[in-house]
This record gives C-alpha cells, structure tokens and sequence, in this order.
C-alpha cells in the first residue's frame, strides 16, 4: 500500500491511499480540491472514495471539488449524513472498508465531535482530530469520558501502527506536554527531535503509537510525574484516568 502525505491550507494533512496492485485509491480528509486532483492526476489512479474522519469544514472542504471530477464514494460516520457534503457511505465500528485489495477497518472513536471514525488499513492508523501526534483533538461536541474512551481504543492498537493524524500539531503539542511532564526523557529527545525537524520545515507525521504512549500526556494517566503537576495546578484534581484525561485537556485550553 502506497500513502501520499498531502500538506493542505494552513497545517492540514490529507492522505492518498493507494492499492499499488490494482491503482485504486482513497482521499482521507481532503481540506481542499485542487491539490488533491493534482496528486491522483500525477500518481495515475482511480479515486473510488473520500474517507471523511468528521465533519469539519478543515477535513471535508474538497469534497465537492473532488465529486466535480471524480463519482466516488464518501464516507464517515451513520450520524454525520447531514453534515457531510456528497455522503453516500454511513460506517460505524467494526465496518470494513474493501480498497482494490486492500482492506481497511473504521474504529468509532466520538468525543472530538460527536460522529468521528478512525479508519485502519494494514499498520496505518488515519485518525483526524481525535488522536494527534503528542496530543488529542478539543472536546467541541463529546464529553471526556468519551474522549478518554475513544483513545483508549486507539492505544489497544499494535506499537508499531503508525499515526497519520489531520495536523501538523507536534512542537506545539510537545511544548505543552514538557509543562506536565518535564523529566519524562523520552518527552525530552522527541522535543529535540521534534523541533529539528520543524527548523527544517519536515513533517513530523506519522508519528507510531508507541511513542505517543510514552510521551503523549493526553494517553499518559498513570504517570506520576503528571498526577503531581495536576495536584500543585489544583489539590483537588481526582487522579483516575478520566478525571486525569480531563484536567489536561483542560489546562491545555488554558496553555
Ligand atoms: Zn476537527
Ligand atoms: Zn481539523
């Protein structure tokens, strides 16, 4: 399987996914059209679906564009019908998604909006705004309890799934993440190493899952280290994984 990582608008990342054998491919979250059709003109395949994650604008903004030169199907989740342009494919947990001979699985994963999917071909972990590489998407339309549910699905995943996520957020996020976490050592190379490669203008994406257990504070509610800093922001905090989750999502809106 060949992924082509396309960098759209501002910090957006959509992906090509292509079946090498038979040159039947998928747009996953194209922000925008006309990069997009230039990428599936340049490779030389046949576009059969769009993979929407969620509904936002950022990650569904070329449909139309693409549906003006491509039928294809589109994708997302049963309950984003409406607020999907060109929807034509509802999915939900455990649904499989056939690409030529490629197989893909759809993970629902809700607390970022309210009908979020994640879509799992091979090792490739496509996951939107729920899961980012070093942090986790804002809570607009689910609860923490969801979020944290959510992530805990992803985190049941193989080490070595790769995470392709919908931003380039990474140094952000890991600044972030060094404010909670500041002698977890494994946080501090990815920060090194993180900012090297933004000095350069790299993508930082994909990430591997197992990475994000060690140094993603929005997966790590067993770490001691964060139960302290929680307690010295507010000596109240409540320190099981949800309560945890949610008091760094929330000093994360506050960063
Ligand atoms: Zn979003
Ligand atoms: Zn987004």
């Amino acid at each position: 399987m060949k992924i082509v990582q396309i960098p759209l608008l501002r910090d957006n990342y959509a992906y090509l996914l292509v079946c090498e054998k038979t040159k039947r491919a998928a747009i996953l979250d194209p922000s925008e059209a006309d990069p997009v059709l230039n990428r599936i003109d340049q490779e030389q395949v046949s576009l059969e679906a769009i993979l929407n994650t969620h509904h936002h604008r950022d990650h569904t903004g070329g449909n139309e564009g693409i549906l003006a030169r491509h039928k294809s199907e589109v994708y997302g989740h049963t309950s984003d019908s409406e607020r999907i342009f060109g929807f034509t494919r509802g999915v939900d947990e455990g649904d499989e998604i056939q690409l030529g001979e490629l197989k893909g699985k759809v993970i629902f994963v809700p607390g970022h909006t309210s009908g979020h999917v994640a879509y799992l071909f091979e090792n490739n972990l496509f996951c939107g705004d729920t899961l980012f590489t070093a942090g986790c998407g804002r809570l607009f339309e689910g609860t923490p309890e969801q979020m944290q549910a959510s992530l805990k699905k992803l985190m049941a995943l193989p080490d070595n799934t790769k995470v392709y996520c919908g931003h380039e957020y990474t140094e952000s996020n890991l600044r972030f993440a060094m404010s909670v976490e500041p002698k977890n050592p494994k946080l501090v190379s990815r920060f090194e190493r993180v900012q090297g490669l933004r000095s350069r203008g790299a993508p930082t994406v994909p990430g591997t899952l197992e990475e994000e257990k060690q140094t993603n504070p929005f997966l790590r509610w067993d770490s001691k280290e964060i139960h302290v800093s929680l307690k010295s922001a507010d000596p109240d905090t409540r320190l099981d994984p949800v309560s945890v989750f949610a008091a760094v999502r929330k000093m994360k809106d506050a960063f």
